[in-house]
């Protein structure tokens, strides 16, 4: 195993996001390998750790000025044991091919824990979309799509939304797509309700990190009911997220973006998060202005240089990340322990750094990883995928319920795989076994390829 990671790190040493990733779940699955001396045999932490295929382009695009602009576009096919690869594309300026790598592998095993048949992809660009005209970014997508419609299919490799990718970018890529292939298929998940897409998508990820939280307290007899809640982020997770809370009962504190937060003591209600919605999606403006319309809640500017994020440093019962990577770092889980957080079920892919995990394990706080606690949304895309297949659409409480008993099932998975491997409570091992198993031996059932 540290043949390995050493071997990851010489490749590729600017890939810290990557190494990282990698760490957990090889950390997780040493027992199994212990158990199981065939897959040393067959190589298959070096086989699950390197992409199936790798594609980086140009993207050359045009702004309202006439003025040329060139990014780069990525596209990981990770891992296709199980299906079709499947994951979101991100547009952000942070993007690169070791972030992009990240994603995709812990992608790999949360549509492993799906149950459906998908196997594991992420794409992006360092294109920032904050800022730009529709039509610029629209001319972006286009772009970006001209190069990227070669590798995908309904049947190879399904692109969906991550962070700067929404219903406005699915709609411009799905267009351009469909000019290119001269075809109305099933490409793309996330699409709009009126041509293709399934109701509860776009909830699907906020929803479903709420339904695996409520599991994990159901374990110790508790409910949301009540409960103070710290959330990060303003996007497509954090609003539904907030949303979900709400109707189970709890109440939600706090929000952010890039460049800060807002904590409200009153607790941000049904009205409340209609303002955010309105001012994030409509407005596409920052959350300090919530504190215009809102006066008694406080606004405070996040200074990244600053060694904790004090969003994280309130007292509260549990929090959800919903923002990026490795944004609680090890000051931040140390607050969040200090202040008696019982529960941490994270929304965003990997938002806290191992040494914050390994606080959050040895307090046996509820600790739920992003690759189970945020696998809603790829699942109720793996849901799009089987609708577009049969050109139907199922009724919103349909999906809802289905998305219920996907996250119920993921929880008892990580449960019975952390009770057979003797790490009992343990989410971050739970999953990442159960995760891994069914991708590694799919691979050795399909021999070496
Ligand atoms: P959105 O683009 O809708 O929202 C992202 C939010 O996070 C914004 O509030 C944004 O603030 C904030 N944010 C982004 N980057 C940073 C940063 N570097 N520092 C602080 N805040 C930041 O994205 P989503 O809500 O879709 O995604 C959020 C997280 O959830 C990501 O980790 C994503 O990978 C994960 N996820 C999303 C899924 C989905 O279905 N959408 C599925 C599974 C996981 P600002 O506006 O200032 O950029």
């Amino acid at each position: 195993m540290d043949e390995i990671i050493s071997l990851i790190k010489n490749k590729d040493p600017e890939q810290r996001e990557f190494h990282q990733a990698v760490e957990e779940v090889i950390a997780s699955v040493k027992p199994v390998l212990e158990r199981n001396p065939e897959y040393r045999q067959h190589a298959v932490l070096a086989r699950v750790t390197e992409p199936e295929r790798v594609l980086m382009f140009r993207v050359p695009w045009m702004d309202d000025d006439g003025q040329v602009h060139v990014n780069r576009g990525f596209r990981v096919e990770m891992n296709s044991a199980l299906g079709p690869y499947k994951g979101g594309l991100r547009f952000h300026p942070s993007v690169n091919l070791g972030i992009i790598k990240f994603l995709a592998f812990e992608q790999v095993f949360k549509n492993s824990l799906t149950t459906l048949a998908m196997g594991g992809g992420k794409g992006g660009s360092d294109f920032n979309p904050k800022g730009k005209s529709d039509d610029e970014v629209m001319r972006f997508c286009q772009s970006f799509m001209a190069e990227l419609y070669r590798h995908i299919g309904p049947n190879t490799d399904v692109p969906a939304g991550d962070i700067g990718v929404g219903a406005r970018e699915i709609g411009f890529l799905f267009g351009m797509y469909k000019k290119l292939r001269n075809e109305f298929t099933g490409v793309l998940t996330g699409k709009s309700l009126d041509w293709g897409g399934s109701l509860i998508r776009l909830e699907a990820t906020g929803y479903g990190t709420v339904y695996f939280a409520a599991e994990m307290l159901a374990t110790k007899g508790e409910t949301l009911e009540g409960k103070r809640c710290l959330v990060s982020g303003s996007g497509n997770v954090a609003q539904f997220l907030t949303e979900k809370v709400l109707d189970l009962g709890g109440k939600v504190l706090t929000l952010s973006d890039s460049s800060g937060y807002i904590y409200d003591d009153e607790g941000i209600d049904r009205d409340k998060l209609a303002y955010v919605q309105h001012l994030k999606n409509i407005m596409r403006s920052r959350i300090s202005e919530y504190t215009a319309k809102y006066p008694n809640a406080v606004y405070t500017p996040v200074d990244p240089l600053l060694d904790h994020n004090p969003l994280w440093a309130h007292k509260a019962d549990c929090a959800f990340p919903c923002a990026t990577q490795n944004e609680i770092n090890a000051q931040d889980g140390q607050n969040l322990v200090n202040n008696g957080v019982g529960l941490v079920s994270e929304g965003a892919n990997m938002p806290s750094v191992p040494d914050a995990v390994d606080l959050f394990v040895e307090h046996r706080l509820l600790y739920a990883p992003g690759k189970a606690a945020n696998a809603g949304g790829v699942a109720v895309s793996g849901l799009e995928m089987a609708q577009n297949s049969m050109r139907l659409s199922w009724p919103r409480e349909e999906v809802d319920e289905r998305l219920k008993h996907i996250m119920k099932s993921i929880h008892r998975t990580c449960v019975d795989a952390g009770e057979m491997y003797n790490v009992q409570g343990n989410y971050v091992a739970g999953a990442n076994i159960a995760g891994f198993v069914k991708v590694v031996n799919a691979m050795l059932d399909q021999g070496l390829v």
